[in-house]
């Protein structure tokens, strides 16, 4: 695998590349890399002649400067898993590279309601910073296809829309959620959980698919769901909940009627570690 640091670097290569007629796939990820990234590298690997990750922890998506100071760093770790599965090119690099000019946010896309609310009402901020950031490295990588998870349920709608009015080529894949064995979401938060919190985010994942299983009782109402939901993580002492929403899956507005598509999204803290996660519920 080719180690690329320099934006420019990687402009070269990919043009040469792209002039033999390769299908260019991206996984952009922020390291720490589990098999939620890998099922997604496996993706692109499997749909693209080239696969590209880059793994950069960007600075203007968090919106509190101690979890950036806290995201966990593994890359000795994530280059040999990377290797392992013959990733093609990992994208490195720094933050002076990214950002030579500071933090000024070029990116000035109105997303509107989906950037707004959830995530983005309870992390100012982020969505900007996210759209920054994945601007910058598709413009970098200008890849066919890109991949990302549904586990980030809000940024794959944000990026799709950032892809359509920035009128890139590029085709996004949203891939589905990789879960450990008991149901948690896989997410580089997680190795910051100690035992008891680690034991309790099994909770996350149970209550969301309580959730999913009484959306199809005639006698459970959208409201009365959203209310046991809320009730059912309150009830936890240790699991602080931000928020427990059933939204329509395409706009995020609060969901009217079970006829509409929809899906049930939550994010907790447990034992100071902030964990998102989400579930379609038809
Ligand atoms: P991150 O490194 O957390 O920024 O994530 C990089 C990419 O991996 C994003 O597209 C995420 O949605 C995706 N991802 C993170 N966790 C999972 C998971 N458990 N299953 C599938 N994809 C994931």
């Amino acid at each position: 695998m080719l180690i690329l640091k320099k934006i420019k670097d990687v402009e070269n290569h990919l043009k040469s590349l792209v002039n033999q007629g390769k299908i260019i796939g991206f996984v952009p990820t922020m390291g720490v890399l589990h098999e939620g990234h890998i099922s997604l590298l496996r993706k692109s690997e499997a749909a693209c002649e080239v696969t590209v990750c880059s793994i950069f922890v960007n600075p203007t998506q968090f919106n509190e400067k101690t979890d950036y100071d806290k995201y966990p760093n593994t890359i000795d770790k994530d280059i040999e898993k990377l290797n392992d599965i013959g990733c093609d090119i990992l994208f490195l690099p720094s933050v002076k590279e990214m950002y030579p000019q500071g933090f000024a946010n070029e990116v000035r896309i109105d997303f509107g309601f989906i950037a707004e609310t959830l995530e983005g009402e309870h992390r100012p901020g982020h969505f900007n910073g996210m759209a920054q950031i994945v601007e910058k490295l598709l413009r970098v990588v200008n890849p066919d296809k890109l991949f990302m998870g549904q586990k980030d349920y809000q940024q794959q709608l944000i990026v799709n829309e950032l892809i359509n009015k920035r009128k890139l080529k590029t085709r996004l894949i949203v891939c589905p959620t990789t879960r450990e064995k008991d149901g948690l979401a896989m997410s580089s938060r997680n190795i910051r959980l100690d035992d008891a919190s680690r034991k309790l985010a099994v909770e996350i994942s149970r209550t969301l698919k309580g959730a999913k299983a009484a959306i199809h009782h005639p006698s459970s109402s959208i409201f009365q769901i959203q209310e046991w939901g809320r009730k059912r993580l309150s009830d936890f002492k240790d699991i602080e909940t931000e928020y427990f929403e059933i939204r329509n899956a395409k706009t995020l507005k609060p969901a009217k009627s079970k006829s509409e598509n929809l899906i049930v999204l939550t994010a907790v803290k447990i034992g100071g570690v902030r964990l998102i996660d989400n579930m379609l519920m038809s």
